[in-house]
């Protein structure tokens, strides 16, 4: 399939994998290639995990559990519980069959491979047919800096259930972070770019803060297009609010496109954010109404025809 007729997708977690749900009900799978953020990864247990590209893989396999958002469907937790007698600690939930991939990525990547080659592997192996790409194959981590300390970003979501100040918050590693090979060409020749409602202080920012991508985005902005992850000044789930006060930022979708402002040509808000479309309009992204809050995959698919359909 020729690069220039594919729909690169900027994604965290939870929010992206519910957009992505609706784009592969649209389109072939083959169509997409899903940029996803690994500043959360963590290495727990000896196992190399990877909870945002873990999320998109089991969404787009049709393996995840949706009521959770995380992890596979009809998952036990056996072997969780001797992990938690032998390491002494209970906060990371990893069930049976998502061991079986951090596994699975843990010896591939002690043989040699990238996280994107292992990525790939994972994605085969289960019958993924878009291309899965980790932000990078360079160690990041994004750590919270609370008034307790420095933080792995899981375990102030986690442990602590974001129930924690936070004084700022920083990508360890980002500095020598690279993408992998081929993105900003990606960047250069997709067709449409979709950056998801995800969190964008913890899973956008760390993306186009790896070398060369927000350049990469700025150069092609008028065919990039965002979703808004808050609705009527709040997100949907999660702690976008926090982090986004945190770092005096406006908690509303005119924050978000400010936040966006100079790779975004085009910004999808809530039908009940109406308010805000000027605001935006002024800063020089083409501002659309819809509902985007998707409760079913009804929402999703819609949602996704609508972006699909968008004539830019
Ligand atoms: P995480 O890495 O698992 O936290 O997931 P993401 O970063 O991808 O997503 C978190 C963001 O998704 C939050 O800001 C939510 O408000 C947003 N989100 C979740 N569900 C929806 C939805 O149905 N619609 C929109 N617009 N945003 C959503």
């Amino acid at each position: 399939m020729p690069e220039n007729s594919k729909i690169l997708v900027l994604a965290g977690g939870i929010g992206a994998a519910k957009l992505i749900r609706g784009l592969i009900e649209v389109l072939p799978q083959e169509n997409f290639q899903i940029i996803v953020n690994t500043g959360d990864d963590i290495e727990l247990f000896g196992l190399k995990i990877c909870p945002d590209i873990d999320i998109i893989t089991y969404t787009v396999a049709n393996l995840v559990n949706e009521n959770k958002g995380w992890g596979f469907k009809d998952e036990s937790f056996t072997c969780l519980n001797i992990l938690k007698k032998y390491y002494g600690f209970n906060w990371f939930n990893i069930g049976d069959k998502d061991a079986a991939t951090h596994i699975f990525r843990t010896d591939l990547m002690s043989k040699g491979f990238s996280k994107s080659e292992a990525t790939k592997k994972i994605c085969d192996r289960l019958g993924v047919k878009c291309d899965i790409i980790p932000m990078t194959d360079t160690w990041v981590e994004t750590h919270i800096i609370t008034p307790r300390g420095d933080i792995h970003f899981e375990e102030y979501f986690i442990k602590y259930k974001t129930n924690i100040g936070i004084k700022d918050v920083i990508f360890r590693g980002i500095d020598q972070a690279k993408p992998v090979k081929g993105v900003l060409e990606k960047i250069k020749q997709a067709k449409k770019i979709i950056i998801c409602p995800s969190n964008p202080i913890v899973s956008i920012k760390p993306i186009l803060e790896i070398k060369g991508i927000r350049v990469a985005l700025k150069e092609v902005k008028d065919k990039v297009i965002g979703v808004s992850p808050l609705i009527k000044g709040a997100p949907v789930k999660g702690p976008t609010d926090k982090l986004m006060k945190a770092l005096n930022l406006e908690v509303s979708s005119f924050g978000i496109a400010k936040y966006y402002a100079d790779i975004l040509g085009h910004f999808i808000i809530d039908i009940r954010d109406e308010k805000f479309t000027s605001k935006i309009e002024n800063l020089g992204i083409k501002t659309y109404l819809y509902d985007i809050l998707m409760i079913n995959l009804q929402k999703k698919v819609a949602l996704a025809k609508y972006i699909l359909n968008l004539d830019i």
